[in-house]
């Protein structure tokens, strides 16, 4: 078996020969699943980056897009729902990375893997909605109320709820 080698390693060889310089990519490929609390993108998703890399004292800043697929359950009615997330990033590879701060600046190459699923994970919406009315499920039935009303009497409702209404708020 051969080793594929990532499409997000990046060779910066000629940057670091021409500092101010700077070049512009189209990377693609699969990052391995992603998961956040209520999405995933699947491990074979084609992510898109877009990214300018420019060579400065310090190392080499790398900013541009990144695009991709994921999927979810709508957090009221569980139904499948999916969308892009689209996220755009502006980071510093330095020979000394900074943890948590800056990435690793390899000898004539940056791997820009890490960012991409760091950037990507905090762009994934948590809770995501099949749309912002969903209706929901009932609680009583499991019916999906998007379909229309279940029939369940209203008295349904949680008493601490019913108590509140008592208290006659106008
Ligand atoms: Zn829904
Ligand atoms: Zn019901």
């Amino acid at each position: 078996m051969k080793l594929e080698r990532s499409p997000f390693v990046v060779s910066i060889a000629d940057l670091l020969r021409t500092p101010g310089h700077r070049r512009e990519l189209e990377l693609k490929g699969p990052i391995g699943e992603l998961r956040s609390a209520g999405t995933v993108v699947d491990a074979a998703v084609e992510v898109d980056v877009r990214v300018g890399l420019e060579a400065i004292s310090e190392g080499v800043v790398a900013d541009g897009r990144i695009s991709a697929a994921w999927r979810g359950e709508c957090r009221r009615c569980l139904k499948t729902v999916g969308g892009d997330v689209d996220v755009e990033f502006r980071e510093l590879f330095e020979r000394e990375p900074k943890e948590g701060e800056t990435y690793p600046l390899g000898h004539e190459e940056i791997d820009l893997e890490a960012l991409i699923r760091e950037a990507l994970l905090l762009a994934l919406p948590l809770a995501p909605l099949c749309e912002a009315s969903c209706q929901g499920i009932c609680p009583t039935c499991g019916a999906d109320l998007n379909e229309g009303p279940c029939g369940c009497p209203p008295a349904g409702r949680d008493p601490r709820w019913a108590a509140l209404d008592d208290l006659h708020l106008s």
